[in-house]
């Protein structure tokens, strides 16, 4: 039996970069796995193909993360698939860098649509079908807690909500005996956020360890908190970030 053994897990954003690598992991360990994405269909199946090779169970679904209907589809669509959901991975994310005098009504509205309210819409609708010893992990950012750089200015805006979010929750449904923890990921190689990009070299060099995290190294943090072993961890926020935070 792995640890995750007839568990089922829902990963937002889970075709590509940190979302994918959490998928691969959780069905790793176990789990069968629904992901969503909202455009790249192809990488989307690709993860599923790859779960299916190692012998898991896995489902794609077509789900924009700033859309709540849709959002809300794609939980009781996990739950049909699978009969039950366990673990909420809230990973789909993104930021649009840019001095804030420049970030457009679009620009908020967009980040704050995907990175805060489908969090909200998701796990809303995860709960409903939630037991004693679910997950509800989310997928902040280091950002969330310091700013290290000028252009971050509303994604780490929704990332510090993201934060609150997660505290406030674990306050409120502890008795529930779900945890509701929020992973905090410092500079990872990913389409987001390239290692060889414009940026990575102030990034590189805010670190503590000298280097990008890659996509593995959070998805190891996510697969403990899944876990069976983290069950006196809520309300924590866990920082992967090679010390950017230190
Ligand atoms: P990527 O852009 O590499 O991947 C994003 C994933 O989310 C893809 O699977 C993408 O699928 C999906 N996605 C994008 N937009 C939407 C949407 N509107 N609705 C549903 N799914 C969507 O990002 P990362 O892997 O780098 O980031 C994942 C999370 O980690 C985000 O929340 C990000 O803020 C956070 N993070 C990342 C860091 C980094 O350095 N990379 C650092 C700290 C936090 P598709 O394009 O097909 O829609």
């Amino acid at each position: 039996m792995s640890q995750l053994t007839n568990k089922v897990a829902l990963v937002t954003g889970g075709s590509r970069g940190i979302g994918a690598a959490i998928a691969k992991r959780l069905a790793d360990d176990g789990a069968s796995v629904a992901i969503t994405y909202a455009k790249d269909a192809t990488s989307a199946s690709a993860v599923v193909k790859a779960i299916e090779a190692t012998g898991g169970k896995a489902v794609a679904i077509k789900a924009d993360g700033g859309d709540p209907a849709a959002v809300a589809a794609a939980v009781e669509e996990t739950v049909k698939t699978f009969g039950q959901l366990d673990i909420l991975v809230n990973n789909a994310g993104t930021a649009i860098p840019k001095p804030f005098a420049e970030t457009t009504l679009e620009d908020m509205d967009y980040v704050l649509n995907l990175n805060v309210r489908g969090v909200m819409v998701a796990t809303q609708a995860a709960l409903k079908h939630m037991k004693s010893g679910a997950r509800i992990i989310m997928i902040g950012s280091c950002v969330g807690e310091r700013v290290i750089a000028p252009g971050l200015v509303s994604y780490s805006s929704t990332k510090g909500a993201v934060k609150m979010f997660a505290q406030g929750l674990a306050r409120e449904i502890g008795s529930t005996g779900i945890t509701v923890n929020n992973v905090q990921p410092g500079p990872i190689d990913t389409d987001l956020n390239p290692a060889g990009g414009d940026w990575a070299v102030s990034q590189k060099a805010a670190t503590s360890l000298g280097r990008y995290g890659q996509v593995d190294e959070v998805a190891a943090l996510v697969a403990f908190i899944a876990g069976p072993d983290s069950s006196y961890i809520t309300g924590a926020n866990l920082t992967v970030d090679g010390g950017t935070n230190a």
